[in-house]
């Protein structure tokens, strides 16, 4: 299905990212697996790939810093040939009430959530141009279609992601890039983790399914709108929720 594509998934050390990076490998696409600081973890996720006899590669790159992802997308267009597939799923959380987040907590959640994705769009849209295809899908939050108490940063952020999905789609149509959002809900990682159990118990009484989702099921969204089963949608936001934003 994704053969001989080349995809670049951001934060794709632990969690969502691993499970997407994987997914897009078992489908058939070379992968680089971008991460800021889990090395290790890194490699895990290129072993496994490997061992099923995908290819992967990693690529240790801040998204905030726009100089160091414009060299990342320069040298994995260089090495790998093509840049076919871009998933933005790098993301971090700082969460406090309005009256306790501190200003540096606010920037920070947006450099990487926001800007870190307008970043690996500039220099990536620059290859996919000139291809005259790819695929852009933005991982965004339900955070940021309905808000959440206690998340002014990481809202504002994932809002942001799609209004910059919207934007892109537009503009990159007319060379067929398509660039879509996947929004998803409460996902089983890391992130979710940190939370304190009467939180998350409070959370699954607001999911219809009434469970937390897997990242695999967010792994295989993102694998249909990267491949050409989704060549007719684009600036869309799809919720991988459990019915939470219904
Ligand atoms: P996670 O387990 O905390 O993993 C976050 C990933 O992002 C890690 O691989 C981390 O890499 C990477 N990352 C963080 N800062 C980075 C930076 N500056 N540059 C490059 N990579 C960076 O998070 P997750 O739950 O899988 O979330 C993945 C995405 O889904 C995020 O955008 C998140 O907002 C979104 N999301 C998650 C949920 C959920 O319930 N889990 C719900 C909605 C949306 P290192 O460890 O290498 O630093």
């Amino acid at each position: 299905m994704l053969e001989g594509k080349v995809a670049l998934v951001t934060g794709a050390s632990r969690g969502i990212g691993r499970e997407i990076a994987v997914t897009l490998a078992q489908k058939g696409a070379s992968v680089v697996i971008n991460y800021n600081g889990s090395e290790e973890r890194a490699k895990e996720v290129k072993d496994e790939i490997e061992s099923f006899g995908g290819t992967a590669k990693l690529y240790q790159c801040n998204v905030a810093d726009f100089a160091a992802v414009e060299t990342m997308i320069k040298e994995v267009v260089k090495e790998m040939g093509s840049l076919d597939i871009l998933v933005n799923n790098a993301g971090i959380t700082k969460d406090n009430l309005i009256m306790k987040m501190k200003e540096e907590d606010f920037d920070a959640v947006m450099d990487i959530n926001l800007k870190g994705a307008f970043n690996t769009i500039k220099h990536a849209s620059r290859q996919m141009l000139k291809q005259k295809s790819g695929k852009i899908v933005n991982i965004s939050s339900v955070s940021g279609v309905l808000g959440n108490a206690g998340q002014a940063n990481y809202s504002a952020s994932k809002a942001g992601v799609i209004g910059l999905t919207k934007a892109m789609a537009r503009e990159l149509a007319s060379r067929q890039i398509n660039v879509n959002a996947v929004a998803p809900g409460f996902i089983d990682t890391d992130m979710t983790a940190a939370l304190s159990e009467d939180a998350k118990a409070a959370s699954v009484t607001q999911i219809p399914f009434g469970r937390t989702g897997k990242a695999k099921e967010i792994a295989n969204v993102v694998a249909f709108l990267a491949s050409e089963d989704a060549s007719y949608i684009t600036g869309q936001v799809i919720s991988v929720d459990g019915g939470m934003a219904i």
